[in-house]
Order: C-alpha cells, then structure tokens, then sequence
C-alpha cells in the first residue's frame, strides 16, 4: 500500500538520524528506550519538530522535547479552542459518559479535571451532585461556573488545595494526555478520592489500530500539546502505583480517519511546494462536501473500521478505576 511504504519509509528516515541520549522510563525506570517517531504540530502546519520516545517494557511514549510550560500557550490559542470546543457544547455528547459514571456512582461531590467551560458537569447538574472542576482557562472556569453552579479551581491541577478522602468520583476526559507529570497528578487523583471512589479517564491509546496505521500523521498524536501516550498496559501500570484499582479499561474504535489522511496530504502537497492551509485555520467545508462526507462515513468508514479492527485495539482508552481500601505503595512501583 502506497501510503502505508511511505509512512513506513518517512518512519525509517527518521530512525536514521542522530538520537541524543534518552531518559530512563518515568514510569517503570527501563533504561533502554528508544525513538518511536519525530512528526511537526501537523495542526497548525508548523515544522519545528518534535521526537517520542517509547519504553519497551511497559509500552508508555511521551514527548521527549515538550515546550517549556510557560511556552506551551503558543501551541493552544483561537485555532485549537474553535477545534475541540464546538462539540462540548452538545449536551448529547456527553450523555454517554454520564450513563456510565451513574452506573457506579449516583450521587456525592464530582471533579472533573480540565472541566473547560463545564459541559460534562452541566450534564451531570442535579441535586445529588456537588460539582467541581479544576481548569487553566479563567474565562473557561467562569463559564463553567455559571452554567451548573461548580465550584472551579483556576490553574494547575497539582496546586489544587482539595483535601484528601473529598470525592465520590473524579472524571478526566482527553486531558490526562496533556499534563507534565501524569504520575504525580494521578497520585492527587487517588489521594482526593474517598475509600471506593471512582476516577473515569478517556484518552488516546497510542498501541491501537489507527496509531499503527497512520504513525507520525495520526491525528490524535497531537503534537506537542499531548506530552504522553498511553496504551492499556502502560495506564494499568500507572495507576496500579497509586493504589487504584481496574474496574472496566476498554478500548472504542475511532480510527481519526479524516484528518490523518488530511495530514498525510498535507505532507504530500508540502514536498511539491504547494501552499496549503493548515488543518487549523482550514474553512469550513462546503454543503457537497460534507455531503460527500456523510456518504463515505455511512459507507466506506465502517469497513475500515472493521479492517482496522484486524490490526489492533480502539483508538480510545476508556477507563474506570477506584480507589482501593489500601494505601498505595509509597515507592510508587
Ligand atoms: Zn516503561
């Protein structure tokens, strides 16, 4: 397959430069890690580029080169917010995983880490629930606040002053991804959850079909603003250190189609010298394309999905912890 050689050859390219030497693994101390791919912010058609590093061992990848934190706000802005934002507006789209919190947990005090402008915690407003949220954006948790009334922590999820044993559950969703020291904040998690509490996380699963498929395009690599990525193993592993304990990890299928082929484009059109508009300020597409669109995604889409299948788990970690009666190992392995 035409595109598959390339990807396999541009992957090759890559492996062939010179490595600087490399950490051990930040979440099982391995020593011998190695390059997994180098690819730019293909979102914003930027070229720096930036090097993953996997972990044999326990199959963790994170970013080996990330933007210094007080740089990092360069690689969000209007573009991304305008990307990710539209669709948490939708109450539908967050019907799903709020059936599936109720299941375990029906009422008491909730965290939702990263809770933007509130829209998960708007879907869960009732009077069994005392809402809270920790966000970056001041003007996102203001929002959040006005609309379900939570009570939101404005900054960084490490420096949020909860007490421990305060949640009945904590929710984390396509954010756990993105924090610098995910070992550290899940340690919070577990400490911040009562005795039997629930943490429900979703996030990229960089050992699933569409990773393997697409390699340095795929979409959900989202460089640099995703600094790890996670597979079923590697997030058992972590969260089994911080003493919480696997009730469901299930992967769903959602192969980022559309726009890692976009960028696999993108690249071809660049090597000819051709301008083109990044995924990021790209407009919005016509009538007969999106209907163009409908048609391949009722059509041409289920099959690959059904393809992709064969090569390897969902694209998506779905995941549901609790918080054990016993403490966690204080050497965290
Ligand atoms: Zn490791």
């Amino acid at each position: 397959m035409d595109i598959g050689n390339q990807m396999i050859a541009d992957v090759k390219d890559v492996a062939g430069e010179g490595v600087e030497s490399r950490e051990p693994c930040p979440l099982c101390g391995w020593a011998d890690t190695h390059l997994f791919l180098k690819a730019p912010d293909r979102f914003h058609g930027r070229s720096r580029l930036y090097q993953l590093v996997r972990c044999p061992s326990c199959s963790l990848v994170w970013l080996a080169n990330p933007p210094r934190p007080d740089e990092m706000n360069q690689h969000y802005g209007p573009d991304y917010d305008r990307a990710v934002g539209g669709v948490g507006e939708n109450p539908e789209h967050w019907r799903g995983r709020r059936d599936a919190l109720l299941r375990y947990k029906s009422g008491g005090a909730l965290l939702d880490l990263g809770c933007n402008s509130g829209g998960f915690l708007s879907s869960m407003k009732s009077p069994s629930w005392k809402l809270y949220g920790i966000e970056m954006s001041d003007q996102a948790a203001r929002m959040a606040e006005a609309k379900c009334g939570a009570e939101v922590f404005v900054g960084d999820l490490l420096d949020a002053p909860f007490p421990s044993d305060s949640f009945d559950a904590i929710t984390c969703f396509h954010v756990f991804e993105h924090v610098y020291q995910p070992r550290a904040v899940l340690a919070k998690v577990s400490e911040w959850l009562k005795p039997g509490g629930i943490f429900y996380a979703m996030m990229p699963n960089i050992d699933s079909a569409g990773a393997k498929i697409f390699g340095s395009y795929w979409y959900a690599l989202e460089l640099p603003r995703h600094l790890y990525h996670f597979s079923p193993k590697s997030l058992r592993k972590l969260a089994g250190a911080v003493g919480l304990e696997e009730i469901s990890l299930t992967t769903n299928r959602e192969v980022f189609l559309e726009p890692s082929v976009r960028y696999i484009i993108d690249e071809w059109l660049r090597k000819a010298a051709i301008a083109r508009t990044p995924l990021a300020r790209a407009p919005a597409p016509s009538l007969a394309f999106r209907a163009v669109r409908k048609a391949f995604r009722l059509t041409v889409l289920p099959v690959l999905a059904g393809l992709a299948s064969l090569v390897g788990d969902g694209e998506s970690i779905y995941a549901i912890f609790k918080k054990g009666i016993k403490n966690p190992d204080p050497a965290g392995k």
